[in-house]
């Protein structure tokens, strides 16, 4: 008998719990997912810190304690056969006044309890020690040797890519409009673009996960607020740029104003912690109060470039739900539903744990036992040309002279990898847009933040799609650039 399981969205708890069972036999997957692409909602606007799992009260999220340390560890053998973009740079948790030393001497107490290796306590001097361009007025830091950097979104893609190469279907576009139950029983979703039958419906659509439970008759008074995260982004040639991560002491409400170096070499500082109302779920805005409150929380840590080396400003919503705790449930009533809601930080650390134990308590709570599939392929995520030495490059432009056609000028993105960026985007069944080739190129995300290419991105999009090049999608509605404009700028 072959098990149906139906996941509602494609975050990277969608894509990670899609990438374990497709590994599982008798189990057909299918990934239903509201935007024409994956990786559109939470999980692409976040700091992308793989946390070693210090921060989390076992006491108070014992789940959460130990699937973030988990997921710390699996991550690094993901990334590794995956080839998602992954550095290991160790962070510093930085205090400025006695009270916050007091404060971040709990971090070291929880990773004793949480069996967090490589914590210490750091003074004075040995921090800047560790890290130049840290304020010089820092009395010390907690220093988490296992903390680590992802590319959220690439690596969301490429669990999909891996899902999808191992038997899973994505299908885009698709809102779940309610949970269907049938005599205690799930029986599968009604979209808007009609029923899927299935035995199994994973809930995983992030902060829209309360109110999908809720049409499934279940956790009626679980609510997911948005916390919103503020950010600021930074040219990737300004100095200094911070080799470890640094934040400032947490609060009760988030783990503090964060310094990085992303893994495309961007500084960047963020995000601020505001509870939004219930059904601001959308409200991305970024606000000049927020703002300004980075810079004041990141320069007392660190030396903060000057504001004209700002490139982009951006924000997330975390999912919050009530009293932080994650629900991660499996129901015998209905029969064959699951709820991974409300996953707020450390939900992208602890992803590939929660999916293994996804699969755990669907085998007990659904009396199932599952065995793995003899032979599971692995499709590596895209590489940079970019990122290759000349000799290389040159050998890349010999046996593809498109990779000599430069498309994104301040990443240095060329069209064969758009090309390939929207074959990999077809393959999966999802939508090319200028967003996605944004994703899993960079094309966009430099110095000029895509005002250069984004139009020769566009272009190529509608040459590959056959789609008319004001039809092409960018930020969710069509570009709307027409042939006037394109022959305009050729005249240029
Ligand atoms: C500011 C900020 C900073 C963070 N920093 C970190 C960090 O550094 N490290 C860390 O570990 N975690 C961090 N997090 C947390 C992490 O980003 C989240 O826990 C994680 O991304 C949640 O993923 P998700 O798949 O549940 O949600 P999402 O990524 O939102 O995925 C849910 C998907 O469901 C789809 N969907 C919704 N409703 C429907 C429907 N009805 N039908 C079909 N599809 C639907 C949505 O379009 C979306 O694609 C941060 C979060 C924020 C906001």
């Amino acid at each position: 008998m072959v098990l149906r399981v139906i996941i509602v969205g494609a975050g990277v708890i969608g894509a990670s719990i899609a990438y374990v069972f497709s590994t599982i036999k008798n189990v057909e997957v299918i990934v239903v997912e509201k935007e024409p692409d994956v990786c559109w909602g939470v999980s692409k606007a976040n700091t992308g810190i793989i946390h070693p799992g210090h921060e989390e009260d076992p006491r108070a999220h014992p789940l959460r304690a130990k699937l973030c340390v988990e997921g710390n560890k699996i991550w690094r053998e993901w990334s590794s056969l995956m080839n998602i973009p992954f550095e290991e740079r160790g962070e510093l948790m930085i205090f400025t006044t006695l009270e916050e030393r007091r404060e971040a001497l709990k971090y070291v107490e929880f990773a004793k309890l949480n069996n967090v290796p490589g914590v210490s306590l750091l003074e004075g001097q040995e921090v800047l020690m560790l890290e130049r361009g840290v304020a010089p007025s820092v009395l010390g830091a907690v220093y988490a040797k296992t903390a680590g950097i992802i590319s959220p979104f690439e690596a969301t893609i490429t669990l999909i890519e891996n899902s999808v190469a191992n038997g899973a279907k994505l299908l885009v576009n698709t809102e779940v409009k309610r949970i269907i139950i049938e005599n205690g029983e799930v029986r599968g979703v009604e979209t808007n673009r009609g029923i899927i039958d299935g035995d199994v419906v994973v809930n995983a659509a992030g902060l829209y996960s309360d109110k999908l439970a809720h049409t499934a008759g279940v956790e009626l008074d679980f609510k997911i607020r948005p916390r919103r995260g503020q950010y600021i982004v930074f040219e990737r040639d300004v100095e200094p740029k911070p080799r470890v991560i640094l934040h400032t002491t947490p609060t009760p409400l988030t783990k503090g104003v964060y310094v990085v170096t992303t893994v495309h070499g961007n500084l960047l500082i963020g995000p601020t912690a505001e509870d939004l109302d219930y059904d601001e779920k959308e409200n991305t805005a970024t606000t000049e109060t927020g703002l300004e409150q980075l810079i004041k929380e990141a320069s007392k840590i660190y030396r903060i470039p000057p504001r004209s080396k700002v490139i982009r400003f951006f924000s997330g919503l975390r999912p919050e739900p009530p009293d932080g705790n994650w629900l991660i449930k499996a129901y015998d009533d209905p029969w064959g539903l699951i709820s991974v809601a409300g996953i707020r930080s450390p939900g992208l650390t602890a992803a590939p744990a929660i999916a293994y134990y996804v699969k755990e308590i669907v085998e007990e709570v659904f009396d199932l036992k599952f065995e793995g599939k003899e032979e599971i392929k692995v499709i590596k995520s895209m590489e940079r040309m970019a990122e290759k030495s000349y000799k290389e490059i040159d050998k890349l432009i010999r046996q593809n002279p498109d990779y000599g056609e430069v498309v994104c000028y301040c990443n240095v993105v060329s069209k064969a990898e758009v090309l390939e960026a929207l074959r990999r985007t077809l393959e999966i069944g999802a939508v090319p847009t200028i967003d996605g080739v944004k994703f899993r190129t960079t094309a966009g995300f430099g110095r000029c933040q895509g005002s250069k290419c984004r139009i020769n991105v566009a272009q190529i999009i509608s040459e590959v799609t056959g789609k008319p090049l004001h039809a092409v999608m960018w930020r969710r509605s069509p570009i709307g650039i027409g042939d006037v404009k394109v022959l305009l700028r050729q005249e240029i």
